[in-house]
């Protein structure tokens, strides 16, 4: 799950960025509207949700959001707006301009944290916090993992976001670059061999046959796995 963090604020911006990573988010963070149209325009990079602060140095937040959304989107593109205007005005065109929900600093990071995942469920991501698939299911508040009713493993946080990516879109098959992009975000130093690390010590929980390789394309697991 990719996260765009559009915030001016370094020291909050800073805080917000390490919260979500210890969460298993890959996060890309920048400072101005103009960073942020070419960070969703980037075609495999695309964020699965976006944080935007309104007061931004070179464009208001409420003019920049209609821009963030894109029509190729497999799913629709989940907005919180975090910002200092607490008016009730300021909620409402927040929440008009086609913000998703909004949020008013100060504010706590697990009511942040919560949030994100209601617009993920909104958007799609499963009715509740709990993938299941074929004998796995995947608790994403928990990062939980069960395989067939057996004990449950809590999973690194990368292996969290691979498996997670994969259970919530069956049968889609993902390629090395897509995965890199949902498990780091643009400034991270990426191994190239990170994601088959990944994947070789998920098959280990999973058991080799939930996670299918699809020679030279990439990776899936399966509708009816
Ligand atoms: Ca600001």
């Amino acid at each position: 799950m990719k996260v765009l963090l559009i915030e001016d604020d370094e020291l909050l911006a800073k805080g917000i960025h390490a919260a979500l990573v210890r969460e298993g988010y890959a996060v890309d963070h920048v400072a101005r509207a103009s960073e942020a149209l070419a960070m969703v325009r980037q075609k495999d990079a695309a964020p699965d949700l976006v944080i935007l602060d309104l007061g931004l140095p070179d464009m208001d937040g409420l003019e920049l959001l209609p821009k963030l959304r894109r029509k190729d989107y497999d799913r629709p593109l989940p907005v919180l707006i975090l910002t200092a205007r607490d008016g009730i005005n300021d909620k409402v065109a927040g929440l008009d301009s086609g913000g998703d929900d909004y949020l008013t600093k100060p504010f706590e990071v697990a009511e942040l944290l919560a949030r994100l995942r209601v617009l993920e469920r909104r958007a799609g991501y499963g009715e509740t916090a709990v993938i299941q698939l074929g004998k796995v299911s995947l608790d994403t508040a928990s990062h939980r993992m069960q395989v067939a009713g057996g004990d449950e493993v809590e999973l690194p946080r990368r292996e969290f976001a691979l498996l997670r990516v994969l259970m919530e879109n069956p049968g889609r098959i993902y390629s090395r670059e897509q995965l890199n992009s949902k498990l780091y975000s643009w400034d991270d130093e990426v191994a190239s061999n990170a994601v088959d690390v990944h994947l070789h010590n998920l098959r280990k929980k999973t058991g080799s046959d939930f996670i299918r390789t699809v020679r030279g394309v990439g990776w899936l697991v399966e509708k009816n796995a």
